[in-house]
Order: structure tokens, then sequence, then C-alpha cells
């Protein structure tokens, strides 16, 4: 079926439409008299930017198929996120420039996953090597980056999506950010401990992102000058949160709404494996990482968080409560802001993607029922 039509209620009006889409691709909204069900929201589907592996598959291994691919885009899916960016981290570099190859040839040969996997998230290795400011990822592997990293990355992703996660502490760094931003890629600065000064140079050469703020920094911090007031304090940044309401203090979440608006904010999973699976433990790249009954990533017998096993459509719905706003008003932080902001096209309008969610869920966020559509068809 290459066009169709839907009726339930939009998510933002709360008004009854109709939307028909015509090849994928969504070709009108308009109210409509009733719906089949008035218990039934329709949203845009979810779009997260951070995904290092989900639904049992870890996407820092060498061995991954068509098939492990496919089962995490289909796990996602189910979570509600039709779209998203692959997220490598740090690795040797050889490695690293390998399995994105690797990753990209998989992600080819099946229009299922060209769709779903819509670019690339590089996580490292341009990071600060400090304690807690390099989080769960090896600070024996960080490089400083050179103009050749930034181009290699360039020509083996072609015009995919591409975002760049960097310090820009490290030798070459803000040079870098100027470099990728003329070459199309997005920049994101993440487990950094840079001065202001330089957060602002790194935002005048380029950088519009913040990469989940508030974790990848050591658990004391100065109190007159850390990195949280400094990026608080730049302007031009849009900032990515972990949503699970572990990774950020639930009072430190509304306060960064508060100063910082919704509309510089989204919200990623920053899933690894163990996302969408049992507790248990799971590989992060060669570190092994062990999953909670209290669903908190951790390294063994350590208390610093590594990554998270959220689920998106959980973590917009936790953001709701933590908020303590409805969850259809929170909605677009984990839909339409982090694809606007990666420059698709997005939301419940003509030309976006016709990939919907048709959800029931009470005020308060707990979800009934969801069905997830991509290219207007609900795959089985
Ligand atoms: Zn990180």
């Amino acid at each position: 079926m290459n066009h169709g039509e839907i009726r339930a209620r939009h998510y933002a009006t709360g008004q009854p439409v109709a939307l028909t889409w015509h090849q994928g691709v969504i070709q009108s909204v308009h109210p409509a008299a009733q719906t089949g069900d008035a218990d039934t929201w329709i949203a845009p589907a979810l779009v997260d930017l951070q995904v290092n592996g989900f639904a049992g598959v870890d996407f820092q291994q060498d061995d991954l198929t068509v098939e492990h691919l496919l089962t995490a885009a289909r796990g996602l899916r189910a979570a509600g996120c039709t779209r998203f960016l692959l997220t490598l981290i740090t690795d040797e570099w050889p490695r690293l420039i390998r399995r994105l190859k690797q990753l990209r040839e998989l992600r080819a040969t099946s229009p299922e996953l060209r769709r779903a996997i819509a670019g690339w998230h590089l996580e490292g290795p341009f990071l600060s090597a400090e304690p807690g400011y390099c989080g769960a990822h090896d600070p024996d592997l960080m490089l400083d980056p050179t103009p050749d990293h930034v181009r290699e990355l360039r020509a083996i992703t072609g015009t995919d999506p591409l975002l760049l996660t960097l310090a820009p502490e490290r030798n070459g760094a803000v040079e870098a950010v100027a470099l990728a931003s003329s070459l199309g890629i997005k920049v994101s600065l993440g487990h950094t401990n840079a001065s202001a000064a330089l957060l602002q140079a790194a935002v005048q050469a380029g950088a519009t992102g913040f990469t989940h703020l508030g974790n990848a920094c050591p658990q004391l911090l100065d109190r007159h000058d850390n990195i949280l007031w400094r990026v608080l304090d730049t302007p031009g940044l849009t900032v990515s949160l972990v949503c699970d309401g572990i990774h950020v203090a639930p009072g430190l979440f509304r306060i960064i709404h508060r100063l910082l608006g919704a509309g510089s904010i989204f919200y990623v999973t920053d899933a690894m494996a163990a996302a969408g699976s049992p507790p248990g433990r799971y590989a992060l790249g060669s570190s092994e990482l062990e999953v909670g009954a209290d669903g908190i990533v951790r390294r063994p017998g350590q208390s610093n968080f590594a990554g998270s096993a959220l689920r998106p459509i959980d973590g917009v719905m936790r953001a709701a409560r933590r908020l303590a706003r409805p969850w259809r008003e929170v909605w677009d932080g984990f839909s339409v802001r982090p694809a606007r902001w990666m420059g698709w096209p997005t939301g419940l309008d003509v030309g976006a993607p016709a990939d919907f969610c048709l959800l029931k869920a009470t005020p308060a966020g707990d979800v009934r029922e969801l069905n997830v559509f991509v290219a207007g068809e609900q795959p089985a």
C-alpha cells in the first residue's frame, strides 16, 4: 500500500484529524469531523540521535550482520522510534573507521535499515581523557582531531547525516569543528571540561550542540566554576539530555528546561545493548556493563552511569513526569526537535515522512497501546 488515510486526535492540537500519505510521505492533514476512536492519538514517530545498541545488539562489535541491525532497528521501532543515529564510541581510529565502513555496507543492503538508520553519530575519540569527563570511554584511545580525520570521516560517510561529538580542549579541535561544519558534519560538544572561552570559540567555529548535558562529568564539581555552569552560560548550544529520570537529577532536569527553554533541548536514550532487554551483563565495545534491577547501567562494581537501558517511548513519558507536564507537550523533544536540529523533514506536516505513532495513553503517560507506522505502513 503506497497511499492511505488515518484518523486520530492530533497530539499537539487535541483535534481530530484525517492524515493522508502517498509513497511514504504525508500528503495532507485536515480537521476531521470524528475519529475512529476518540482515545487514539497520532504523533510523529520518535527520533533518537544517540543509540549505541539496542535489544541485545551492541553496535560496537565487529561481527554484526544485517539481522543484528534489523533486530535493533525493530526493537527501537516497537518503542516508537523509526529514525536514529547509530552511535559509535571511542576506539582505536583504524578500528572505528573499519567499523563505520562495515556498518554502512550492511545498511546499504536493506531498505528497512536505510530508513531506520538515518545516519551516524561518532562520539569519540576526540574527547577529554580526564577522569569523570571520559565517562565509559577508554581514555587511552582518545586522540586530538586532525583535518585528515575529519576529511576521512566525510569521505567514508558520503552525504549521510553525520554527528560528531568532540571536546574542544583537544589540540586542533576548534579548527576541526570549523572544517567539519564546512563539510556538512553536525558538531556537538561533549565529554569535555573546556573553558568558557573555548566553548564560545567552538560555537563560533560552527558547533551547535552539547551532548548529554549533566553526564560525562565527575560526580563532584567546583561550585564556582564547572562545565555545567559554563555550558548553560554559552549561547548558541542546543543540548541533549538522557531522559531516563536517572542520568540527570530531577531538579536539574527541570532547571535546565526553565533556563534554556524547551526549544534548545532534545532528548536521547544513549541506549546500549541492554535497552529493550532484561537486567544482566551486556557488552559496550570492549567493556562489560551491568544492568541492575533498577534499570541503571554501570561498570560492574562502580557507581558511575554508563549508557542507559532506556526505550524511547519510556523516555518521553519519563520526561513528561519529571516536568509534571502532559506527555503531548513534551513529545516534540524526542521527535520534532532532534530531527529539526539535524535538518530533517519532521512532524505531522505535509512533506514529512509518514512515520507516526498511534497511541493510547493516559495524560499521566501510561501507554496502553502503541502502533508505529513507517512510511505509512505498519510493519509486521
Ligand atoms: Zn557519552
